[in-house]
């Protein structure tokens, strides 16, 4: 894709700093303040949703808000505070202001006792009751006697919010980006996929477009399934789609295949990742993502998971530990490319019909042979086109050109333009 890709990293590393400190949830202003912010860069837009709403087999809960959150010990100073972490409580923490003994207090709270000084990522959306989280040798100090416990939280009858952009291309089906914004302060569990989404939607919005692209920004779980439940009458729009996230760690990427297992989408990123080091290829399992709502059997999407390290295989998951200085910029604009090299298989992805069938037709005498151009040597460029002449039988589409030839798709798309150009192809049809 014709990205501009220098200093991507480093706007999408900012965009992170930036959402970074807002306490998101489920539902609640943090999540309403992190679509403003995005709002400032795609004409996003927003959705309420009341709670108590009827969402398939769920129910918008109530909406979650704090202002403030804190134990204090006896002298009044605050030995775990949510304005220094909001990783600090528990989310969806029902109100508390009580006096207790540390013992009282201790089933409260969290830490991780092999990771002493990170602290965990913990919520109960579905249970109400509180808690602290907080790094296990700070636990530890906490002395016997009396401490005050501030959650000054309201969990009461509201909405879930979520962000939805459209950009119209020339037909109505449509590609599906999805990525989740219900996190607090982590960094590359929900703030990478939202960033690369972003940017990646302020890019596409600047191209002329084959198909239109939906862009969703939504809370895990319970925002796919309410957006899933509202717009269930044209769900066979969706022709191909991503959950995006986890793409801003150093480490190699990890494609997880849609239920259907060789959606074209599938066989799309599997084309680009192969000529990735380091990339791996999972097949579906109901868990992870939101690809669990798109992929479930009464929808069954063709929407795959993208992300680098999964989720669970690294240390610093859910944890304080997943922050700044774990996503890098360069990791970023990876994975922007990436998915933007992905977007012009889908784009870029025709089935062709050879005008000469009989015998190679003569490529020199059209200025074909030997014309050498691009990042692929001679050699391989008229590869290319006698592949794409080849399996162009009305049949076999570019992706499957590629897929059989093993060049890369861009090569297989640029050699059948050349042909086009000659008119040694004609449109078969557009798959
Ligand atoms: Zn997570």
């Amino acid at each position: 894709m014709a990205f501009e890709l220098v200093g991507s990293g480093e706007r999408m590393h900012d965009l992170i700093r930036r959402l970074y400190p807002i306490c998101r949830s489920l539902t609640g202003d943090g999540v309403r303040e992190t679509l403003a912010i995005l709002a400032e860069q795609i004409p996003l837009e927003v959705r309420e949703v009341p709670t108590g709403t009827r969402v398939l087999d769920w129910e918008v809960p109530k909406e979650w808000n704090v202002r403030d959150a804190y134990i204090a010990d006896e002298s009044g100073r605050r030995v775990v505070d949510f304005a220094e972490s909001n990783l600090h409580l528990m989310g969806y923490s029902v109100p508390v202001r009580e006096q207790m003994l540390l013992e009282q207090l201790e089933p409260h709270l969290f830490s991780l006792p092999d990771r002493p000084d990170w602290i965990p990522y913990r919520t109960s959306y579905f249970k109400e009751q509180w808690g602290f989280c907080l790094p296990h040798r700070q636990l530890e100090s906490l002395g016997d006697g009396e401490y005050e416990v501030c959650i000054d939280s309201t969990l009461e009858e509201g909405n879930l919010t979520y962000g939805e952009l459209l950009l119209e291309g020339e037909s109505e089906r449509e590609v599906l980006f999805s990525c989740h914004i219900c996190h607090p302060s982590l960094c590359n569990d929900n703030l990478s996929g939202i960033v690369v989404a972003t940017t990646l939607a302020a890019r596409l919005a600047k191209r002329s477009l084959r198909y239109s692209y939906r862009f969703l920004f939504v809370p895990g779980m319970l925002g796919p399934i309410t957006w899933l439940a509202l717009n269930e009458s044209r769900l066979d729009r969706v022709a191909h789609g991503l959950v995006l996230t986890l793409l801003g760690d150093p480490g190699g990427f990890t494609y997880k295949r849609s239920r259907r297992h060789d959606a074209e989408i599938d066989r799309a990123v599997e084309n680009v990742l192969g000529q990735l080091e380091g990339s791996e290829l999972r097949d579906f399992s109901p868990w992870g993502y939101d690809e669990r709502q798109y992929c479930s059997p009464g929808f069954d999407l063709p929407v795959g998971c993208l992300m680098r390290s999964p989720h669970g295989e690294f240390a610093e998951y859910h944890t304080s530990a997943d922050d700044l200085d774990f996503v890098r910029p360069e990791a970023l604009a990876e994975s922007l490319a990436t998915i933007g090299e992905v977007v012009d298989v889908l784009e870029g992805n025709d089935t062709f019909l050879n005008l000469s069938p009989k015998g190679e037709p003569q490529l020199g005498r059209r200025g074909l042979y030997g014309a050498v151009g691009g990042a692929i040597g001679g050699r391989s460029r008229e590869l290319a086109l006698l592949w794409v002449l080849n399996m162009s039988d009305g049949r076999h589409s570019l992706l499957a050109i590629a897929e059989r030839s093993g060049l890369p798709f861009a090569a297989v798309r640029d050699a059948a333009s050349s042909l086009l150009g000659v008119e040694l192809l004609g449109r078969a049809r557009r798959s």
